[in-house]
C-alpha cells in the first residue's frame, strides 16, 4: 500500500483543488461541488457533482490509458479525490469538435448540430482575466508556449483522445459533440493528458432522445437552466460504468 499525506494547497480552480502531498511524485486533486459557467459569472453548488466527475474522469482516464494515451492519472481515493503525477500545465485549452455547438456557432455562421468531418481543433489561451481568447498559430508562436514539435504532439494527442472517446461513448449510446482537455509536461518532459474529462468539459448527447433539450447530458443543462444536472451526470456515470471496469483505488 503506497501511503501519502495531503500537504499544502497548490492551486484552487473553479471545480477542483490541487494539493501537494508528502511525496514529490504525487499530487492530490479534490473535485468540488461548485458549478460555474460563462467565465464564472454564473455559479451554484450542485451536491454530488464533485464525486460524479471524479469517478467519471477516473474511468475515462483508465480507458484512455488502455488506448495508449499517456495521462497524469494514478488512481482515486475516496469519493472525490484523484491521485495524479505532478505536471506543468500548458496554459492552452484544447477543444476538439465533432458537431458544431456553443461558441463555434456564436462566432461563425455554422448551424448548431452540423457535422464537422474532419473534427475541428481549436486552441484557446487559458486565462480567465482575458476570457480564454482563441489562439492562432502565429499567436501561439508569439507566446512561446510550445515548440513546433510540441504543438504537433499536442494536436496528435488531442485527435487520439477524440478517437478513443468517440469509441467509448458510442458504446454508451452517447454522442460526443465536443470536449476540452488540458495537457501538461511531467518532470521528464513527457506531454500527458491532465485535468479532467467529465460532463463539465464534454458535450454529450443521449442518442436515444430526439428532443434537443432532453438529449443533453452535460454542463449545458446548467448553462441553459434546464434542470436535472446531477441526474444527467449520474446517467453518464451509469453508462460509462456499464462499459468500463471499475476505477482503481490508489495504493
Ligand atoms: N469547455 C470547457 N471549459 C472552458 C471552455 C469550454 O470545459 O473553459 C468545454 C465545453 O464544455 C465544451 C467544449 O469545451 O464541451 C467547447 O466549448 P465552447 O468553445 O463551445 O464554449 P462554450 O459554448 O462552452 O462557452
Amino acid at each position: 500500500m503506497s501511503s501519502y499525506r495531503v500537504a499544502e494547497l497548490l492551486h484552487e480552480g473553479k471545480a477542483k483543488r490541487v494539493f501537494a502531498t508528502d511525496r514529490p511524485d504525487l499530487v492530490a486533486i479534490e473535485f468540488k461541488d461548485d458549478a460555474t459557467a460563462f467565465n464564472a459569472q454564473k455559479k451554484a453548488q450542485l451536491q454530488g457533482k464533485g464525486a460524479l466527475n471524479c469517478r467519471i474522469s477516473a474511468l475515462i482516464f483508465e480507458h484512455l490509458r488502455a488506448a495508449g494515451v499517456p495521462t497524469h492519472y494514478l488512481g482515486i481515493d475516496g469519493e472525490r479525490w484523484m491521485l495524479v503525477r505532478p505536471v506543468r500545465i500548458v496554459p492552452v485549452e484544447v477543444v476538439v469538435r465533432n458537431l458544431a455547438a456553443g461558441s463555434l456557432c456564436r462566432q461563425l455562421p455554422i448551424a448548431p448540430g452540423s457535422e464537422l468531418d474532419p473534427p475541428l481543433l481549436d486552441l484557446y489561451y487559458k486565462d480567465d482575466a482575458l476570457g480564454d481568447p482563441l489562439l492562432t498559430e502565429a499567436r501561439l508562436q508569439r507566446l512561446e508556449l510550445l515548440t513546433e514539435p510540441q504543438r504537433q504532439r499536442l494536436e496528435q494527442l488531442a485527435f487520439a483522445i477524440n478517437a478513443a472517446l468517440i469509441s467509448l461513448f458510442d458504446r454508451c449510446d452517447l454522442q460526443l459533440v465536443d470536449f476540452k482537455v488540458e495537457l501538461g509536461f511531467t518532470a521528464d518532459g513527457e506531454l500527458v493528458l491532465a485535468d479532467e474529462i467529465s460532463p463539465d468539459t464534454c458535450r454529450l448527447w443521449d442518442r436515444g432522445q430526439s428532443d434537443s433539450n432532453d438529449r443533453i447530458l452535460d454542463k449545458d443543462r446548467f448553462r441553459q437552466d434546464l434542470g436535472g444536472v446531477i441526474e444527467a451526470y449520474g446517467e453518464v456515470l451509469k453508462r460509462v460504468q456499464g462499459v468500463c471496469p471499475e476505477a482503481s483505488i490508489y495504493g
